[in-house]
Parts: structure tokens; C-alpha cells; sequence
């Protein structure tokens, strides 16, 4: 293989960025009198190689979203990950399942009770418990992955059944908006339902995560209630796709 050679001027920029994205997620969480510890930022990590994600990690920053099972297993042990979280963010296919479970702190997108099975059978056989997230299609957009909030009490209550599965909240990616009243409208119904489904204490399944938020919405999500938001280019620069 090629050796790798960093960009100075990238490893300055990434180091700007992500202090310059910590404080405003603080900002944002104060603006809406909230406590901004409440509020913990993610660096989203796909496409990024793992010297300008170490710089992050070497920053302080305690939690890292991958999207592809593929890439992270691939990356995980050129990084500085002692103490940080791992999440796996994108959509998981079954059959990717057994190289996951137990590499990661949390799959944020679940969204099928099929896949939950399998989530389920295959920490059974590593005796480990998975904490999960049910991810939301709030914009019922075909193009996007996730349940429809009309049916995600029943999910839930499927989910909670699976004794090796736990849920610790929801998880969502709203349609690209024109207005900030709309994506607002997006993140605040997020919010209702947690809010809701938190009030029907669903046995083995807690509402504590309202993952939602991105480099272009942030803001508007932590005045909506999410505590965890997930920046990738903000911090990193616009994707290269290989
Ligand atoms: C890529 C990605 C993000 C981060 O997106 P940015 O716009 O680059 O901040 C957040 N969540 C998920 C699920 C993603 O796939």
C-alpha cells in the first residue's frame, strides 16, 4: 500500500473546525436554556481517514459515528479510541450483523424488527447485550431508511420482547428543507413522540438518546430537544467518495 501522507493545513483545519462545532453545539443548547452537558456532539467519521480522526479523538472528543460495518473494522485500530464511544450510524443489512455486534457501543439504525432479530441472535451467541436505536423516517421519504412514527409503538414493543436488545431511544435524519420553520416542525414531532413513548415506560426500553442534528441543522435540532448530534463535514470538510 501507498503511505499515507496528511495535509498539515488539513489536520489545522479539522483541529479549527471541531472546536469552532463544540462551542456552537454549546451555544445552541444554552440559547435554548438548556444545559449544553446535556448535549453531546458526535464526529462523524465515514469517508474520513484516521489521522485527521485522531486528531479529534486527541482533542477530547468521546464519541465517533461510522457508517459502513466494512469501513470502521477496517479503521478501528489505527485509532485512538480509549474511552470513546462507537456507533455504528448507517443502514445495517442482516448478513453484516454477526461482524458488528460487540465492536460497537451502540447501533443508532435499526429499523426493522427483522433486524433487531438478528441483532438479538447474534448477541445472544457472543453474550453480549446491544444497545440499539430506532431510526425514524420523519419525512416518510422513500429514498431514506427508518420507520414511520405511526408505527413505531409497535416496533418498540416487539423490540422490547428481544431480551439481548436494548433501546435507549431514537434516532432520526429529516428531509433536506427550505426553511428553518420546517425542519424545526421535523425535529419538534421527533421530540413529541420521545417525549410520548418516554411517558408509556416500555419494559426493556428507554427513552434516554433523541439522536438527531447534522452539520447543516444542528442548531435547530438541539432547540428541539436532541442530545446527541452527529457532524461529520462540519468538522472534517466535504466528503471524497473513493
Ligand atoms: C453522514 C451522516 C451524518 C453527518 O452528516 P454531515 O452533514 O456531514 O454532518 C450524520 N448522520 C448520518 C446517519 C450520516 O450518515
Amino acid at each position: 500500500m501507498e503511505k499515507f501522507i496528511p495535509d498539515e493545513k488539513r489536520l489545522q483545519s479539522v483541529q479549527d473546525n471541531y472546536k469552532a462545532i463544540k462551542e456552537k453545539v454549546e451555544e445552541s443548547a444554552i440559547k435554548a436554556g438548556r444545559n449544553p452537558e446535556d448535549v453531546r456532539l458526535m464526529a462523524v467519521t465515514k469517508t474520513v481517514e484516521s489521522v485527521y480522526i485522531n486528531r479529534v479523538l486527541d482533542m477530547g472528543a468521546d464519541l465517533i459515528g461510522e457508517n459502513r460495518v466494512q469501513e470502521f473494522l477496517g479503521k478501528k485500530d489505527e485509532l485512538h479510541l480509549d474511552g470513546v464511544e462507537k456507533h455504528l450510524i448507517g443502514h445495517l443489512q442482516t448478513n453484516k450483523v454477526k461482524q458488528i455486534v460487540g465492536e460497537v457501543d451502540m447501533i443508532e439504525s435499526v429499523d426493522s424488527l427483522h433486524l433487531a432479530k438478528e441483532i438479538n441472535r447474534v448477541s445472544l451467541n457472543k453474550g453480549v447485550i446491544t444497545k440499539v436505536l430506532v431510526e425514524v423516517n420523519v419525512g416518510k421519504e422513500d429514498s431514506k431508511s427508518g420507520v414511520y412514527i405511526e408505527q413505531l409503538d409497535e416496533l418498540l414493543y416487539q423490540i422490547s420482547e428481544l431480551e439481548a436488545v436494548k433501546v435507549s431511544g431514537l434516532m432520526t435524519i429529516p428531509p433536506i428543507c427550505d426553511s428553518e420553520k420546517e425542519i424545526s416542525d421535523y425535529f419538534s414531532s421527533m421530540y413529541q413522540s420521545f417525549i410520548d413513548i418516554k411517558g408509556k415506560n416500555i419494559d426493556n426500553v428507554n427513552m434516554d438518546i433523541l439522536s438527531m442534528g447534522m452539520s447543516g441543522d444542528f442548531e435547530a435540532a438541539v432547540a428541539n430537544g436532541s442530545n446527541i448530534v452527529r457532524v461529520g463535514s462540519a468538522i472534517f470538510g466535504a466528503r471524497k467518495y473513493f
